[in-house]
């Protein structure tokens, strides 16, 4: 699977492979350098089985939903976390309301909740507002 991403240069989409969204790439249209991905990606379940399965680096999950205050709260410091971590690791977000399914293969119980996955597999699993500096130790620790 591949994902949509538009070049910073010429505004054209550019299809990425899953597995390389942390990597530099280059505009197919105009040939500008596509930097690795420096914001959380919105993934439904196929995105997130295609991200977490072929990522490289670790992948951060902020489980979340759109009535969730504490959510809110969370959201600068997940976003401060995927730019300090481009290049290192891919911050995803999924809303629990629109993907229930993966909340519960991952025994989400309380948002947000952020999960890290090393290979496909969580390594690190924690409920609560959480800053961004919290967020980048534990990915990390998972490099
Ligand atoms: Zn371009």
């Amino acid at each position: 699977m591949s994902l949509l991403r538009s070049c910073p240069a010429c505004g054209r989409s550019n299809r990425v492979p899953a597995g390389h969204l942390a990597d530099v790439g280059r505009c197919g249209a105009c040939h500008a350098q596509l930097r690795p991905l420096a914001e959380p990606l919105d993934a439904t379940e196929a995105q997130f089985d295609a991200i977490v399965g072929a990522a490289r680096v670790p992948v951060l999950v902020d489980f979340w939903a759109p009535w969730c205050g504490p959510c809110r709260t969370a959201a600068p410091e997940v976003e401060k976390a995927a730019k300090a971590l481009a290049g290192r690791a891919i911050v995803l977000k999924v809303n629990t309301e629109s993907q229930p399914a993966l909340a519960q293969r991952f025994g989400v119980r309380s948002i947000p909740n952020f999960t890290v996955f090393r290979d496909g597999q969580p390594v690190w699993q924690q409920p609560g507002v959480l800053g961004h500096g919290q967020l980048e130790a534990a990915v990390l620790r998972a490099v």
